[in-house]
């Protein structure tokens, strides 16, 4: 009986194979194009302080496929790990954001945002990973403390020794990190303070059920404590109701991102979503300046 679901799970699973595999071919070509033809745009997401002010934004990846519209991340960004299309495609998108900061360097407000971007572990395990952000970022005459990088719990375990050496270089460059969807991964309380972040990311699926889980509103309340006492500053993501960002206010975060604020939208949409208060602070659009 057993055997049999087994032969009948292997065949499906071989069937199955060879349709991922045709797949996963025809999504590296197409990504190979798109790199081509230049498909892949920022979208930026605002984050905003307890004041209301938007103090910075997440740089989002968006394929914008002619054919097939608007392609999520999730769907792409592992099969360019995986091909290795990570690589310029970050590069892509690191000149993309660096002349939107120069851009935005002698706007009133804009000025003073800063653009976290997400980089992924193959880019880090390049050997001339620190040599070519810099070399991008002067490039660009961009200022690197507009500058930060998001990276995962996953990335920093493979080869600790590396990822300090590599981010102390780029943090003494002035870029900041910022260590993302922080409590899903394999966290060591030891680690966390060897390392020079700047910032911890509280995970949305901490956020979502934040009123109706103690669970999630412990960890929550862990993750708040925990960058106070190792004097990081901490953000939460996947804000979407004003009950979370009161409850996260109330524990002690005071920076949030998620659909409450604004969605990741396209440069020109997201600058039209703000606007500057009398005292010549960016706040959003939707709300009445103070
Ligand atoms: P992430 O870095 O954790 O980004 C947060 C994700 O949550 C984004 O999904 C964002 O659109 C979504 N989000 C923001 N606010 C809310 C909210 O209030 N509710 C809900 N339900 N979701 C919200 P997105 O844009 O689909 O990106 C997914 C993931 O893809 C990112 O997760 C990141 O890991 C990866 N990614 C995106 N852009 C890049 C990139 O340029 N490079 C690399 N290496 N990875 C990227
Ligand atoms: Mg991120
Ligand atoms: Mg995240
Ligand atoms: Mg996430």
């Amino acid at each position: 009986q057993a055997k049999a679901a087994g032969r009948n799970t292997f065949r499906f699973y071989d069937e199955s194979m060879q349709v991922a595999i045709k797949q996963r071919v025809s999504l590296e070509s197409a990504l190979r194009q798109g790199l081509q033809l230049r498909q892949f745009q920022p979208f930026y997401q605002p984050q905003v302080n307890e004041e209301g002010w938007v103090v910075g934004a997440e740089v989002l990846v968006r394929w914008l496929h002619p054919e097939k519209g608007m392609i999520s991340p999730a769907d792409f960004i592992p099969v360019a790990e995986e091909t290795g299309l990570i690589i310029p495609l970050a590069e892509l998108l690191l000149t993309q954001v660096c002349d939107q900061l120069v851009a935005w360097s002698r706007l009133p407000g804009f000025a003073d945002l800063s653009l976290a971007v997400n980089v992924s572990a193959r880019q880090v395990r390049q050997e001339d990973f620190v040599e070519r952000i810099i070399a991008q970022v002067r490039h660009s005459g961009a200022n690197p403390q507009r500058l930060k990088l998001e990276l995962t719990e996953s990335l920093l375990l493979h080869d600790m020794d590396d990822m300090i050496r590599k981010m102390t270089a780029l943090k003494a460059f002035g870029i900041g990190f910022s260590l993302d969807d922080f409590g899903t991964g394999y966290s060591s309380l030891s680690y966390l303070k060897l390392l020079p972040l700047e910032q911890l990311k509280i995970d949305q699926s901490f956020v979502r059920d934040l009123l109706s889980d103690p669970n999630d509103a412990a960890i929550a309340r862990t993750i708040i404590a925990l960058a106070d006492s190792l004097g990081l500053s901490v953000i939460a993501e996947g804000v979407e109701q004003e009950c979370q960002r009161h409850f996260l206010a109330a524990q002690g975060c005071h920076t949030y991102q998620g659909y409450l604020f604004g969605r990741p939208a396209a440069v020109v949409d997201f600058m039209a979503s703000l606007q500057l208060d009398p005292q010549g602070r960016l706040i959003l659009r939707s709300a009445s300046p103070t």
